[in-house]
């Protein structure tokens, strides 16, 4: 009841979105049974200050601090960090995290939700996705990108106590230990800003390069078509798009049929007997990228959409093996090999266009409005 109850408030809170708290389920992949705290800054547990060590572990349907701090054993332990608790444990990448955290169990495993305010959500999620820019102006589009996003995402895991979980399926949020100045910069900048489109937040999809042209959303993905969401050229002079200066543009790959046939028994794509011997691009979208690839074995053709094969790959051998669905396909004698551009699904803002047309001396702004075509960006 009580998480529920945290929800709603937050859901019902009128409140601008720079004000707003995020609810995170933090380490929301990770099955844990005790996690290890340390202070670093003033932190307290169930309204009492300490310092130092201490573990959160799980007792039977309840929850405990032994160490440092004693609480519990308890439905729901609550530690106000205004400085700093960093979180580790075997197997565990060790965090930072800022916040008012409330650590309970969900069938026999610890749930530990931070809530913290938005513009430090958003300055850690830009952090981690713009790592690897370096133009102000692209962590500002990555932050009004990023913002909209949770925005439009706020009611994700409503039914489980929180607003969103750290990993890609929300957002990768990784706390506050690594956030970098332009990140933090970023989000003040930009604080409270969303991308619009008649007067609604849009979808803010972004990825890394789009290798020349970005894709439209329903050529990836099965959703209702978005006017903002198609295929734009990444950026005159033609043959010099945006991204091209991204390390990573360009990939080949080479699949061994042993390899392929491995991977599309295991997707459903062939049966148990058969074996892959050639593939090739049956038809290409609107960008140019593949949206049928032709998988044959024997004499057998089996057609599989572009995009599932991109992610059935991804899933199985890593998402570095098929970067994108921008591909041609040379053939071997036991193997194919995949020349390609880009990386990621192509749809809405490429995030080395952006820092590509920053460096032109592109602000955010012109940014957005030319990945995201006849948004407008509102304060909210
Ligand atoms: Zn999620
Ligand atoms: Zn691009």
């Amino acid at each position: 009841m009580k998480a529920l109850a945290l929800v709603l408030l937050l859901a019902g809170t009128p409140a601008l979105a720079a004000d707003r708290a995020v609810a995170v389920r933090i380490y929301s992949l990770h099955k844990l049974k005790a996690i290890n705290l340390e202070t670093d800054g003033a932190v307290s547990a169930g309204g009492k200050a300490f310092s130092g060590r201490a573990r959160a572990v799980v007792r039977g349907q309840l929850v405990a601090l032994e160490g440092a701090a004693h609480a519990g054993p308890a439905k729901s332990i609550k530690l106000s960090v205004s400085g700093g608790l960093w979180f580790s444990g075997s197997g565990l990448p060790r965090r930072r995290h800022t916040g008012e955290i409330v650590i309970s169990q969900d069938k026999g495993r610890l749930k530990i939700i931070d809530t913290v305010p938005m513009e430090t959500y958003i300055a850690g999620v830009v952090s981690g996705e713009a790592q690897d820019l370096s133009q102000p102006e692209a962590y500002k589009a990555q932050a009004v990108a990023a913002r909209t996003y949770t925005v439009k995402r706020i009611h994700a895991h409503s039914a489980e106590g929180y607003n969103l979980c750290d990993s890609t399926h929300c957002q990768l949020y990784t706390g506050t230990g690594a956030v970098s100045d332009k990140a933090r910069k970023a989000a003040q900048d930009t604080r409270g800003e969303l991308l619009t489109y008649l007067g609604q937040p849009a979808a803010t999809f972004y990825h890394s390069i789009c290798g020349g042209r970005t894709e439209r959303m329903t050529s990836v993905w099965p959703f209702e078509h978005k006017p903002y969401l198609v295929s734009v050229r990444d950026g005159p002079p033609a043959g010099r798009p945006y991204c091209s200066i991204a390390p990573g543009f360009r990939w080949k790959t080479r699949i061994y049929f042993t390899g392929l046939t491995r991977l599309a028994r295991q997707a459903g794509w062939l049966r148990q007997d058969e074996t892959a011997d050639g593939l090739r691009v049956t038809a290409r979208g609107r960008s140019g990228r593949a949206e049928y690839v032709e998988i044959t074995a024997g004499g057998r053709k089996v057609n599989v959409p572009a995009t599932e094969f991109y992610h059935g790959i991804g899933r199985r051998a890593g998402w570095n093996a098929v970067k994108s669905s921008y591909f041609k396909v040379l053939q071997g004698r036991d193997f194919v090999l995949l020349d390609g551009v880009g990386y990621g699904h192509g749809v809405g803002m490429c995030q080395w266009g952006a820092e590509g047309m920053a460096r032109k001396g592109y602000g955010y702004r012109d940014i957005l409005k030319h990945y995201y075509p006849g948004t407008e960006i509102k304060n909210d």
